[in-house]
């Protein structure tokens, strides 16, 4: 599929907005670091005291009584909500920016220069007010903090009370502020993706549009996003589209479908367009087929672990069972129909069909020719390498998804 350009300058609005989470994440980790030296020093000057008293081992009540020790605690906490309060600071900054940017270009893109700004301020109050995830970031945030300070405090009493050295101390901290500060950086990439997605659908909806389309992020970052990139060519009416960010760090986004585009007509069947919630199997179908499926008495019923290693045991032997003598589109539509039927097989075999079912609307079977279309679009690939490489990965079997199943790394 040829990037249009719409694609191109989506990419570069978002690009944009990344650039204000990328510049917030730097100084939010400054500021960890910052209160991450403060307490490695009174770590130093607590085991100084404990020296200095000659204790040889502590119990817990004992270290209470150490003035050292109560300042480490106190300067944990006080760091913890320092980290806390500038934080929410940096990503509402870094929200309101990324949404007044993607506003502001979008409806010049799409209408004209205008005063963008003014019209973008409400807009950014009104979107901060109601939460995507359904538990908006201050509250997480909140939360990623508290964790951060008790783990600290833990950590500290654990440690001493333990008899280890202030180097181990020390080193548990800086993990302790390092997995904190990795939850604040994909806390605030994901908050600005979400402001870049809702801030461009406003600017299509102001424009009149009634289609957009779902961009995924060119198959490096979203794979999992590839099926709601993929259905119908990823487009969907205005109101129905899947909300993007899909997933944390998730780089998804929305490109404008103009009202005249003829991938309306062609999807979606001309001036009567159904709205995709009239195309899109219904849930309750989904569920009654699973269900229907599931009580096949005649199937037997393996735990998860068990149906993964036998798929992966027969797609390993597909190469061996591809006629070599066909041309290789053959070939490829060969090992991609062993594979499909082999993957019909073992999810009619998992005893866990909540599971299947759960497979099925995020990994649904495709048709060769989507496959095909899928890889030429996703991994920038010409036809006949999409089918070189169906070929050439017949017998490769999703890495994450084995280990999800419990299956080990070899
Ligand atoms: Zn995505």
């Amino acid at each position: 599929m040829e990037e249009t350009y719409w694609d191109r300058r989506v990419r570069r609005i978002e690009a944009r907005a990344q650039l204000y989470a990328t510049e917030k994440s730097k100084l939010i980790q400054k500021l960890y670091v910052e209160q991450r030296d403060k307490l490695l020093k009174d770590v130093d000057a607590l085991y100084a005291q404990i020296q200095d008293k000659g204790a040889d081992s502590l119990t817990r009540t004992q270290l209470y009584r150490y003035s050292r020790y109560q300042s480490i605690i106190k300067d944990a906490r006080a760091g913890a909500q320092v980290i806390m309060t500038t934080q929410q600071r940096y990503v509402d900054e870094a929200v309101r920016a990324a949404y007044k940017s993607t506003f502001g270009m979008t409806m010049e893109e799409l209408l004209g220069k205008g005063d963008w700004n003014h019209v973008s301020q409400n807009l950014i109050d009104a979107y901060l007010k109601t939460p995507w995830s359904g538990e908006d970031y201050s509250k997480r945030i909140w939360q990623n903090t508290n964790k951060l300070a008790h783990d600290l405090e833990k950590h500290i009493g654990d440690i001493i009370v333990q008899g280890k050295s202030p180097s181990e101390l020390k080193k548990q901290l800086v993990r302790d502020y390092n997995v904190d500060y990795s939850v604040a950086d994909r806390l605030v990439r994901t908050e600005v993706s979400a402001a870049h997605a809702n801030a461009s659908m406003q600017s299509y909806r102001e424009g009149g549009l009634e289609y957009v389309q779902v961009l995924d992020a060119g198959g490096i970052a979203c794979g999992e996003c590839i099926d709601i990139a993929y259905k119908n060519g990823g487009i969907y009416p205005i109101n129905d589209a899947p909300r993007v960010p899909v997933h944390p760090r998730c780089r998804c986004c929305y490109s404008p479908v103009l009202n005249d585009d003829k991938r309306i007509k062609q999807y979606y069947g001309g001036e009567n367009a159904p709205k995709s919630s009239d195309i899109a199997p219904k849930p309750a179908e989904n569920q009654e087929k699973g269900l229907a499926k599931a009580s096949k008495d005649d199937i037997i019923k393996m735990t998860n672990k068990e149906v993964r290693e036998y798929y992966v045991g027969e797609v390993a032997k597909i190469p061996s069972l591809i006629n070599r003598d066909l041309p290789a589109a053959e070939q490829a539509k060969q090992a991609f129909e062993m594979r499909n039927e082999l993957r019909t097989k073992a999810r009619d075999m998992m005893e866990d069909q909540e599971l299947r079912m759960q497979l099925e609307s995020t990994r649904p079977m495709l048709s060769f020719e989507q496959l095909v279309d899928s890889k030429m679009s996703r991994k920038r690939m010409s036809r006949a390498e999409a089918i070189a490489d169906i070929l050439l990965t017949a017998s490769k079997t999703n890495e994450n998804v084995n280990k999800e199943l419990g299956l080990n790394d070899e």
